[in-house]
């Protein structure tokens, strides 16, 4: 198709290839001009599943003959139901009461809309390099490079951003820069934020858009107990880390800990627009009818491809081949690390993996990293960049991905290296 003379893309969805998509399958995209390409980049983390799933593909197709949206202040439908009884068998025990919205960003403004209303404080308190989207609230929450919050400014009051433990970056080991930022946190809630006007903290179980780095456990672990002493609500954003990427259900069962709050999005309906915020009964009557939501939030057919999605998750062990094969993923990485002065660090939880590029100064180098990216695609590979330095390559696969994937996707990645 050609563009039209007219109208035109607005410079905001500017693409990092010159890729049209006219179809996908599985763990490939096939381009208009009929190239194939391994995706690595899952929309962002999104087609976990692959892309067209059969099963997905067929259980949207039967909803959309039966009806596409039934608005759930006025009916309920039969897809939502099925969908909150089905995470009722992944979430963790006692996070029994789901809200939905369409995507990351709404979700993350409903779950501090509850946090404020359960609580009555103001302030939430998120961490450096955290991505929880761009509406204003969630902006106001995100610190993954300055593009996200500049220029558009004043943001949402009532935010303070702690620094979280990027020990590569401070050139640290993992356990003096969780308690770093632990003592750094200890401070903020006794100088900027006291606890008596604190609602929640907000954390990804893994840094997303901030550069695949994984939260170490003793700091969600830090976190959950500052949360129980002050009547604290801990937010656990798995908009990216969740429904398996990570090779646990939850990014947050790397950890003991159980969120007040969990976020789901990306993963959840390989595809399709849909997000919810789960929690206790008890924390998520505090928000009323008409408080939170919108007109689409959890539309039929987003759902009944969730449903399916949850299904597939399942029965085809995609949560222990997303371990596996992360395993496999990483441990190439690591080879390559070992092969190319330019990757400073090789690291990720599951298919959530990631390479930060460095220079000969051991600086950032986010050209390096648009240069693996654009290089990738001549080996007919897709990857992301990211980082709130821009200096990261992100690998998503889809849980799907096979053995002869990995190691083609591995391959194309060492000889654009
Ligand atoms: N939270 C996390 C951890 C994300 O990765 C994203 C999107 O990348 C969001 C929130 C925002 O989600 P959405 O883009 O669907 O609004």
């Amino acid at each position: 198709m050609t563009a039209s003379t007219r109208t035109h893309l607005s410079p905001a969805l500017k693409q990092a290839t010159p890729i049209v998509v006219d179809h996908g399958k599985g763990s490939w995209i096939i381009g208009t001009d009929g190239r194939k390409y391994l995706d690595f980049t899952t929309g962002i983390g999104v087609t976990s599943t692959g892309h067209c799933h059969p099963r997905v593909v067929e259980a949207a197709r039967e909803q959309v003959g039966k009806i596409i949206h039934a608005q759930y202040t006025t009916v309920m439908h039969q897809p939502l139901l099925e969908l909150t009884d089905k995470l009722g068998e992944v979430l963790p025990a006692g996070l029994d009461s789901v809200f939905y919205a369409n995507s990351g960003s709404e979700a993350v403004e409903a779950s501090i809309r509850l946090a404020r209303m359960a609580t009555g404080r103001p302030n939430i308190i998120a961490f450096h390099g955290g991505f929880h989207g761009r509406t204003v609230a969630a902006a106001s929450l995100t610190t993954a490079g300055t593009k996200f919050r500049s220029g558009f400014s004043p943001i949402m009051g009532g935010v303070h951003i702690a620094p979280f433990p990027y020990a590569f970056r401070y050139g640290w080991d993992i356990e003096t820069a969780v308690a770093f930022a632990l003592k750094e946190l200890d401070y903020l809630l006794m100088t900027m934020s006291s606890p008596a006007d604190t609602a929640a903290f907000i954390i990804e179980p893994v840094l997303g858009d901030g550069g695949y780095l994984p939260t170490p456990p003793e700091f969600l672990e830090g976190l959950r107990e500052r949360a129980d002493t002050h009547g604290i609500v801990l937010i656990v954003d798995e908009v990216q880390a969740g429904v398996g990427r990570t090779g646990k259900f939850w990014g947050h069962q790397h950890s003991s800990i159980t969120p007040d709050i969990v976020i789901t999005a990306k993963g959840l309906a390989s595809g399709f627009p849909i997000s919810a915020i789960a929690a206790s009964t008890e924390l998520m009557s505090k928000a009323w009818p008409g408080s939170q939501g919108g007109t689409y939030g959890g539309n039929a057919v987003a759902a009944a491809a969730g449903v399916a999605t949850l299904d597939v998750v399942r029965d085809e062990g995609l949560v222990a081949n997303a371990a596996v094969q992360g395993k496999v993923l990483l441990d190439g990485l690591l080879t390559l690390k070992a092969e190319h002065s330019a990757i400073g660090d090789a690291r990720g939880l599951g298919l959530m993996q990631a390479l930060e590029f460095v220079d000969g100064a051991g600086d950032p180098d986010a050209a390096a990293a648009l240069r693996v990216q654009q290089g990738a695609i001549d080996e007919g590979l897709l990857l992301l960049t990211c980082g709130a330095l821009g200096n990261v390559v992100r690998i998503i696969p889809a849980l799907i991905v096979n053995d002869d994937e990995m190691r083609q996707g591995i391959d194309a990645l060492s000889r654009t290296l």
